[in-house]
């Protein structure tokens, strides 16, 4: 008998509906080949296009349907000209985040073709890029966005919260991730400065006493960005506040041929959302050339994240087929200096699932 998962399908706004039908059809595809599992996919309007439809970009019933779902897969979020009145963006994947309490932000950067890197050519050649970046979510410097404040002042702050007990869930998290992999944590912080991030680094030091079988090292932010042009083949888990993971997750896509080439997971102790990395890319939406691998990549993590045999079985597969297309330099987005469709892309991964 097989085991039926829902999950709520987002596409959003831009180029969101387009990678996120790619995905689909991955999903589809696997499912065919597994049928262990059966995943019940339903399509909910969120996003900028749902706030002039609608008047809210994320409805509070929506958001109830949202928790029904095993798990949510999200396509890209917001449009440059369609603002709250304060001049910000909406940012509905943002929120849902924090109403979901997500907090482990799961970000792996993987290198599947020299081709891909800005990099290649900078010296010997390059090494295997594997690692992970691990971004609080729930708090960091995004912690006090959406408090009110006073009009007419000439001064704003942002303040950098950080919690014994956001620090210390996201730094496990950042520990058992790495004990799966190559045993290395790096904490990445600002403690030479900022008394939050001395603070950080105490509970990252706390935590790392529970895992003794990984190897940890602390990195200044600062360093870090260089470091991710010079070695990133040396990094294998990194963990850090929201804000330097926003930061680094775009210095890591780049390296490895760009945003659409990075997934992504928002994990809870009750929810998840899978989604690309990358935003909703107006200039190339509704033209059928963005790339669709970080969104079948998230549909990877997905079925990882979704306890069943089946789906795990799933998520490999889906991995080795992006891997086996990828190995040939022929297959590339135009992102990527190519000439293969979305829809192009989407059909060689299903092709090379076997
Ligand atoms: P956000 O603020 O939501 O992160 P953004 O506009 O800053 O959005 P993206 O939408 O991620 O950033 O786009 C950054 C750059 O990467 C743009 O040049 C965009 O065209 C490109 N890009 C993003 N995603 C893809 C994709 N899937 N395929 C091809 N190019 C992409």
């Amino acid at each position: 008998m097989s085991h039926t998962f829902t999950i709520a399908i987002l596409g959003g706004d831009g180029i969101g509906p387009e990678v996120v039908a790619e995905g689909l059809k991955v999903l589809r595809a696997v499912e065919a080949l597994l049928p262990g599992v059966r995943y019940r996919c339903v399509e909910h309007s969120v996003g900028a296009g749902e706030y002039l439809r609608g008047g809210d970009p994320l409805p509070a019933a929506t958001l109830e349907r949202l928790k029904e779902a095993d798990a949510i897969l999200l396509g890209a979020m917001g449009l440059p000209d369609v603002r709250w009145p304060s001049g910000v963006e909406m940012t509905p994947q943002i929120d849902l985040r924090e109403k979901l309490d997500l907090y482990n932000g799961v970000r792996p950067i993987r290198l599947y073709h020299e081709a891909h890197s800005p990099l290649k050519g900078f010296g010997p050649a390059l090494r295997p890029i594997d690692f992970v970046i691990v971004r609080e979510n729930c708090e960091g410097l995004f912690s006090e966005r959406l408090t009110p404040r006073p009009a007419g002042r000439d001064f704003e702050t942002d303040t950098m919260k950080i919690t014994r007990h956001g620090a210390a869930r996201i730094c496990r998290e950042a520990f058992k991730l790495a004990q799966q992999r190559r045993k290395l944590c790096t904490l990445v912080d600002k403690a030479n400065v900022l008394p939050s991030m001395a603070f950080l680094r105490k509970i990252f030091d706390e935590v790392a006493r529970d895992f003794p079988d990984v190897k940890t090292e602390h990195v200044y932010v600062d360093a870090m960005a260089l470091f991710l042009v010079q070695r990133p083949h040396t990094f294998d888990v990194m963990v850090t506040e929201n804000m330097f993971g926003d930061i680094l997750s775009d210095l890591g896509a780049g390296i490895i041929g760009g945003m659409g080439m990075a997934p992504s997971a928002d994990i809870g102790d009750e929810y998840a959302v899978f989604q690309p990395s990358h935003g909703t890319a107006p200039t190339i939406a509704g033209k059928g050339i963005a790339n669709p691998i970080a969104t079948i990549l998230s549909v990877a993590l997905m079925l990882r994240w979704l306890d069943h045999p089946d789906a795990q079985r799933g998520a490999k597969l889906i991995e080795a087929a992006v891997e086996s297309v990828l190995s040939d330099p022929a297959n590339r987005t135009s992102d990527l200096g190519g000439q293969i469709s979305t829809t192009q892309m989407g059909n060689l991964v299903c092709q090379a699932l076997t």
